[in-house]
């Protein structure tokens, strides 16, 4: 077996090629947002009645956060907090679903795509059921997929911790993405932060 001598080409090849055609992959994400008085509020890309809003430097949209990170973290493509940094005046008060749709852009660039997501708001208010299918479409649609590859769950805490004071509102997405045989770019991308405008 070769220990060393590897040449630069047999790396240059894994660098290139992350997964095997047809290789799934999954990845998690997670966020919480402050509740803020005065609404409505953005959840899943779907302005949602409310008495409270999503404190945040974008739009607070966890749901978007959560599923951003879920995507890149699946394609091993970096993180959302790296791409977006809050610190970029471009990113202040930000439509999260253009940040979604530019991280799809980056899983696909890393030769990805999208198979599906499934998204648990926890919140004790708002419910999320009568919105449910709308937030499906929006983001099925930014990811690529049909509506029926895009699941999302509302849970109550039961009342209990910070959720459960209603101080505010966490999210847990998981998604699956699949290798393709050509990707975009030559090489995979992973921390450059995106300015990019779609
Ligand atoms: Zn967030």
């Amino acid at each position: 077996m070769q220990r060393e001598g590897n040449t630069g080409d047999e790396q240059e090849t894994r660098a290139v090629s992350p997964a095997m055609p047809g290789q799934t992959r999954t990845g998690i994400g997670y966020d919480s947002h402050r509740f803020a008085p005065g609404g409505p509020m953005t959840l899943g890309g779907v302005s949602v009645p409310s008495a409270v809003h999503l404190a945040g430097h974008s739009d607070g949209d966890a749901v978007a956060h959560a599923l951003t990170d879920a995507i890149l973290g699946a394609a091993a493509a970096g993180d959302i907090g790296t791409l977006f940094p809050d610190t970029d005046p471009a990113n202040k008060a930000r439509d999260s679903i253009e940040m979604l749709a530019l991280a799809v852009v980056r899983v696909l660039d890393n030769g990805f795509v999208v198979v599906n997501a499934d998204i648990t708001v926890i919140a004790e208010q708002p419910k999320i059921l009568p919105y449910r299918d709308a937030m499906r479409e929006r983001i099925a649609a930014v990811l690529r997929v049909a509506v029926g590859a895009v699941s999302i769950k509302g849970k109550t805490n039961e009342g209990m911790g910070w959720v459960g004071r209603g101080e505010g509102l966490a999210c847990i997405a998981v998604a699956a993405v699949a290798a393709v045989e050509q990707r975009r770019t030559a090489q995979p991308v992973t921390d450059q932060p995106m300015t990019d405008q779609l």
